[in-house]
């Protein structure tokens, strides 16, 4: 995987990236709206999470720009698991669907 080109500002980051398979998709990421965050790769548009070009691009992003990103990261990862923490309880939630709290609307 690598970046064919990119844009970056301390709260905006879009990029081309080249996947493995060769196929290029346009990245664009928003650290303060995850929802924002958007990849054209069908794992992205299926599941709305960071996939693999999103990490990628991130992981890229604190390499180059430790001081300005890694704060970004952070977050970005935390409400990805958070995320991914509530899609698990959705699914088994046959047994105890009354004892779930309501969805959060966002992290901030
Ligand atoms: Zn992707």
């Amino acid at each position: 995987m690598q970046v064919l080109h990119k844009e970056v500002g301390s709260d905006y980051a879009m990029s081309v990236i080249e996947g493995d398979s060769g196929l290029e998709y346009t990245v664009i990421i928003e650290p303060d709206d995850y929802d924002a965050c958007n990849c054209g790769c069908p794992d992205h548009s299926y599941r709305h999470h960071l996939c693999k070009h999103l990490r990628f691009f991130l992981d890229y992003l604190c390499m180059i720009y430790p001081a300005m990103w890694i704060d970004h990261f952070r977050r970005l990862h935390e409400e990805d698991k958070w995320r991914k923490q509530q899609k698990r309880k959705e699914s088994d939630s046959s047994v105890d669907q009354e004892s779930q709290a309501p969805l959060r609307q966002s992290i901030l």
